[in-house]
């Protein structure tokens, strides 16, 4: 098969008089006795052929054999179509191809889903024969996007003195949050690896190493519950960067994410550079969550002080008992129906654990609504001035601890932002969030974790807390969200072993068991560490932010389904008795899966 090939998607009107040897898959046949018409399909595009009984009798043959996704060679010469036959719809629509030849390279059974039609078909499907699923129009391309993605990302890293540095896949558990994948070892019976849920060990290991300016394409694994946008195996963009601050961080990912999301023509266009910042604080306050969409404003109000007194009991009530009261002003939003607000917009205050969702709306003859008479013209003023409501707007107001106002109005923002066209669907708003807490408190255990990981510093002002209030203390870590999706965080790094220390102590790690988990790690930063730190952001993630896909599997060519299940190869599987003998180990059978 050494023939130069012609790709189907490629002639035009120019390349008419010359030969043409083109391979492919049937996308459509008609035969109507005499000539014989194929689309023939690469990932290029169709190219009709047209086989004429007389002029080829034998091309004739194998082309009426052939069948829906069948692997063709033809061999031709490329005709202009006359004019009335001109597909205006499809790039090689003025010609066509005069087979002289053509040949089966392949047989196909009959496709489970027609692989020539970008038609619906049930997700496992699709799954269990991915191939085809890929061999599709849309997967081609968004796969074929995502890896020009990711050559211009190396590109773009490369350009800025980044050496890419690959870390291993076998490893001792990193303290990275998620529950770990586990391989055992056939050498030390009863010892696992961990499969990394990122390289963070080892980039920070690679700044002692000397390498100032790390990445890597890395690939991750975390065991955890899967959502839309999350797989248990997933790609990263991972830095880490020697003698930096903030600011150097993000100037090389500025540099970087916006080159590559050009090359590829991703939704939104050129980003606009420098992303705007925002520090986690300013982020909970206005927009109720630490992955502020910021395409749209109804921003979070604060409206303690204006209800603080008022006569609407719940409120003065819940304030008095140390509650916050805030609101966000719906513009236009009169045309919201009582059901509509005591119904679904409820419904998801109730989501984020709120008691309820109070609402007023401003008409030409005054406030309206249930609980407007309990208010007063000064507090109504109040509220009128700090939420910027104006005449035919709707006020939407939580009283709870400040997690839960945040949480409610935040989602109540986010869902109304959606439903009601507040943005522009192609708009593409990346920004940094800054100044990330420390420790949080898992809702589970009532346990202090780390809210990044333990090696993320201190914010240099409250270093005085970490002792006394720690769930108070900001660090220096920080996200980058695109459109309300967190698509990466980072940190700049511990490097004094003092801080590292006080760090742990907070969170509970003593020093025997640092030394157990990451004591290598510990004792690389007694020969002479420099300062650094770095960020890891899902590439799965910015070519789905980039495509404007909500599917994450839309992006990956194999992966996973919601039960992190891969239905083709049926992974995972039982093993071998044998093999399981062999690395010691046993399976309970109360825990065999059915
Ligand atoms: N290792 C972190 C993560 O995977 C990123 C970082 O801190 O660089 O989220």
């Amino acid at each position: 098969m050494s023939t130069t090939r012609t790709y189907c998607g490629m002639p035009r009107a120019a390349a008419a008089g010359t030969n043409a040897t083109a391979f492919g898959w049937v996308d459509r046949r008609r035969d109507h006795g005499g000539l014989i018409f194929l689309d023939l399909r690469d990932h290029t595009g169709i190219l009709q052929v047209v086989i004429d009984p007389n002029e080829a009798p034998e091309a004739h043959r194998a082309a009426h054999e052939a069948r829906l996704e069948w692997v063709l060679r033809v061999e031709g010469e490329i005709r202009l179509r006359a004019p009335e036959n001109v597909n205006p719809k499809r790039e090689t629509g003025e010609v066509e191809l005069r087979a002289s030849a053509c040949t089966v390279l392949a047989i196909a059974k009959t496709p489970p889903f027609p692989v020539n039609e970008d038609t619906e078909v049930e997700e496992q499907l699709r799954l269990r024969h991915r191939y085809l699923d890929l061999r599709r129009t849309r997967l081609q391309r968004n796969l074929r996007v995502r890896a020009r993605f990711c050559t211009e990302l190396r590109r773009a890293m490369s350009e800025i003195g980044f050496l890419e540095i690959e870390t291993p896949q076998l490893i001792r558990a990193t303290p990275e949050g998620a529950r770990d994948y586990l391989v055992p070892s056939r050498l030390f019976l009863g010892s696992f690896y961990a499969l990394p849920q990122s390289p963070q060990l080892y980039k920070q290991l690679c700044m002692v190493a000397g390498f100032d300016r790390y990445f890597q394409l890395a690939h991750c694994m975390r065991d955890e519950d899967l959502r839309a946008d999350r797989q248990p195996e997933f790609t990263q963009l991972d830095i880490e960067m020697s003698f930096v601050d903030e600011d150097d961080v993000f100037a090389a990912l500025e540099h970087a994410i916006p080159s590559a999301w050009e090359a590829c023509d991703f939704r939104g266009g050129r980003l606009t550079v420098p992303f705007p910042r925002i520090t986690w604080r300013e982020a909970m306050d206005r927009y109720g969550v630490d992955k502020p969409d910021t395409r749209f404003e109804l921003l979070l109000n604060d409206l303690t002080d204006a209800v603080r007194g008022s006569g609407f009991r719940v409120f003065a009530e819940a304030v008095a008992g140390g509650a916050i009261v805030k609101g966000i002003c719906v513009k236009g939003g009169d045309d919201l129906t009582r059901s509509d607000i005591e119904g679904h917009l409820t419904e998801i205050a109730r989501a984020a654990k709120a008691r309820g969702l109070a609402y007023i709306w401003k008409r030409a003859d005054g406030w309206q609504g249930g609980i407007a008479k309990f208010f007063n013209a000064a507090e109504l003023d109040a509220i009128g001035d700090a939420t910027g409501a104006e005449v035919g707007d709707c006020v939407l107001m939580v009283a709870d601890r400040p997690a839960v106002v945040g949480a409610a109005l935040g989602a109540l923002r986010n869902h109304l932002g959606r439903v009601r066209g507040l943005y522009d669907e192609d708009r593409v708003d990346m920004l940094w969030v800054t100044e990330f807490p420390m420790f949080e408190r898992s809702e589970e255990t009532g346990e202090i974790g780390a809210a990044h990981h333990p090696f993320t510093m201190v914010h240099v002002d409250d270093l005085e807390l970490l002792e006394s209030d720690p769930l108070s203390v900001r660090s220096r870590a920080y996200d980058l969200v695109v459109n309300g999706r967190e698509i990466g965080s980072g940190s700049i790094r511990i490097t004094d072993p003092e801080i590292q220390q006080r760090v742990l102590a907070a969170l509970g790690i003593d020093a025997a068991e640092a030394r157990r988990k990451f004591g290598f790690l510990l004792e690389a930063f007694e020969y002479g560490v420099p300062p650094h730190g770095g960020w890891a952001g899902g590439i799965d993630r910015m070519v789905m932010e980039g495509l404007g896909t909500e599917n994450i599997r839309d992006v990956i060519a194999f992966p996973k389904n919601q039960q992190a299940q891969e239905p083709m190869t049926e992974s995972p599987a039982p093993v071998d008795p044998a093999q399981l003998r062999e690395l010691g180990l046993g399976i309970l059978p109360t825990q065999r899966t059915p």
